[in-house]
């Protein structure tokens, strides 16, 4: 079992974006990005809570929206229960084939959403996905959740949602890799952050030889060391 801490930020009842309706089943789970730049989870879970404070019956639209989790380099935090629905996936399209057939015809009722927050150059932080990765794992030992990972986009179609994965699709392979690692070797061999500690030192050998054979090993030797750590290769 992967220990990790999830920190309970449960928000209020409200029309907007904890309509309080249980799940109608537990079939996966959908990956999203928050597209706020260096927002962390804490801030998502707060904007979740804070879309009850809007008024049905002024001209603004309103916004319905929600996830269970919310995830960024530090922490999980949790906005809604694993019980309940979220409105993560919602569209006025017709969801794609392979995503109602994975979840049903409504795909909220029946999957847990997971918010992973971006820093400010937009991209998802390594310790952000490993985190989002654990979490995974976590909920599928846990509450009993079949190991079905989709991303927003794959889901609804239109929507460009995790978008450092739409743009690099091999992310989100590596990171449903990642996960089944996860399942059945339990953490990875080593820790991403003591990995690139040690790939820092090979960097610094690196710059002081100026031989070729001694280069190539040491760029082999830095990615024995993210392939052990679960990271992609340079
Ligand atoms: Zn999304």
């Amino acid at each position: 079992m992967i220990p990790i801490k999830i920190i309970q930020d449960i928000i209020d009842i409200n029309q907007f974006s904890r309509d309080g309706k249980k799940l109608k089943a537990k079939k996966g789970f959908v990956m999203h990005y928050t597209a706020t730049k260096g927002a962390p989870a804490q801030n998502i879970s707060q904007y979740f809570r804070n879309l009850k404070l809007q008024d049905p019956n002024d001209k603004v639209a309103d916004r319905y929206a929600g996830a269970q989790y919310n995830v960024d380099r530090f922490k999980i935090v949790q906005s809604i229960p694993n019980d309940e629905r979220a409105y993560h996936c919602g569209s006025s399209q017709p969801y794609l084939p392979d995503a109602i057939k994975a979840f049903g015809t409504y795909p909220n009722d029946t999957t847990i959403g997971i918010e992973m927050c971006i820093e400010l150059d937009g991209s998802i932080h390594e310790d952000t996905f490993q985190n989002a990765a654990d979490l995974v794992v976590h909920l599928i030992q846990t509450e009993n959740i079949p190991n079905t990972i989709f991303t927003h986009k794959g889901v609804v179609g239109w929507k460009d949602c995790p978008l450092p994965w739409i743009k690099k699709t091999s992310e989100f392979e590596r990171f449903k890799k990642l996960v089944k690692e996860k399942l059945e070797g339990g953490k990875p061999k080593m820790d991403p952050k003591d990995a690139n500690k040690v790939i820092e030192f090979l960097k610094a050998a690196y710059g002081v030889t100026t031989d070729k054979e001694a280069q190539a090993e040491i760029k082999r030797l830095a990615n024995e060391l993210r392939k052990a750590s679960g990271q992609p290769i340079q």
